[in-house]
């Protein structure tokens, strides 16, 4: 059976987007403006004076920096976690301007940067950082090479900056500088910072390389692009919704654990308490009872008692695209 044919298989409503509550949700750049931001989480969080005019930087927790960039339809956060000995930064942002900056205004000590994933928008600062740990694979290894200017051009037009383009960037002809790997990291490996631990959790599913942090210690869960506080993009080639309904499980089983979760986008600090309801709505997608709103994007929104996910036909039929140029997060399946 065709694609064109599965898709006829679900049922379409025809409600509206802004029309059932997700009017704060951007799911295109058509979409965006400043009137959500700063989140209703991040306005309640001490915004710190390492501040300027692109990044916002909160205290989410002792010790914990989330550089916040509100401005650009992807509402990127990177999380500086400090130690007594060094600091690790879990992803640097779109890469307009400079991550590096803001975090020599927060911490002299060595930083090591880690990825939640290597998507366009957490990798854009990679390139200025010496210690870089990565997940071992071929994804991986392909997006280390950056991501040309028409492969994320579309995050970059006017549309996509609620007041404009940052001074001091050209969005007109950016792209993702490539970068390298120091070493490889692996799936319980614990990254020990100087009187603060934190262990590596891969749990792919959003991309074969999406990692979460967890700082037990401190009841901390960096969840990455796993888990945020809005509708959860899963439509790219390279997302396996197999894959990622394990990893979640494995996410919600620790969050009797932790207090916060931290995510990649929107809000930098939820309440924990979240993630089963996600476990729950992949349940009742694979025994096929949801309905999926369809977009000029073929992709189909989907929302369970609350938990909003976009994802495509394919994805649901356990495909996945084409990989081997990797994946920028914007390479969505062709028509
Ligand atoms: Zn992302």
């Amino acid at each position: 059976m065709g694609v064109a044919a599965r898709r006829l298989n679900v049922l379409v409503t025809l409600v509206l987007v802004t029309g059932c509550g997700h009017a704060d949700d951007v799911l295109s750049v058509d979409n965006y403006s400043c009137s959500s931001v700063p989140r209703p989480a991040n306005a309640s969080l001490p915004l710190t004076t390492f501040s300027d005019d692109w990044f916002q930087v909160y205290e989410t927790a002792n010790g914990v920096f989330s550089i916040v960039e509100p401005y650009q339809l992807q509402e990127t956060i990177s999380h500086l976690i400090v130690g007594k000995d060094r600091a690790l930064l879990f992803d640097t942002g779109v890469g307009l301007l400079s991550i590096k900056a803001v975090v020599e205004r927060i911490t002299s000590l060595p930083v090591i940067v880690l990825n939640s994933h290597t998507h366009y928008d957490h990798v854009g600062g990679n390139w200025e950082f010496s210690t870089v740990l990565a997940i071992d694979s071929d994804y991986t290894r392909s997006n280390m090479e950056g991501f040309e200017n028409s492969r994320i051009s579309g995050d970059f037009s006017p549309n996509a900056f609620c007041k404009g383009a940052p001074q001091g960037s050209d969005p007109v002809s950016f792209y993702t500088k490539p970068w390298k790997q120091s070493r490889y990291v692996q799936d319980g490996e614990v990254l020990d910072l100087g009187g603060r631990k934190l262990e590596v959790l891969h749990v792919p599913g959003h991309t074969p390389d999406a990692v979460a942090l967890l700082d037990a210690e401190n009841r901390l869960l960096f969840s990455g692009d796993s888990w945020y506080d809005a509708s959860l993009w899963l439509f790219v080639q390279e997302t396996s919704l197999t894959d990622y309904e394990a990893s979640i499980s494995r996410l919600a089983a620790l969050e009797s654990e932790v207090d916060f979760l931290l995510g990649a986008h929107n809000s930098a600090r939820v309440d924990a308490g979240r993630l089963q309801a996600v476990v729950k709505a992949f349940h009742r997608i694979r025994a096929g009872d949801y309905a999926g709103e369809g977009d000029d994007y073929n992709r189909l929104a989907i929302e369970i008692d609350g938990v909003r996910i976009l994802t495509t036909q394919s994805a649901l039929d356990g495909e996945q695209g084409d990989i081997s140029n990797g994946g920028s997060g914007l390479d969505t399946w062709p028509d």
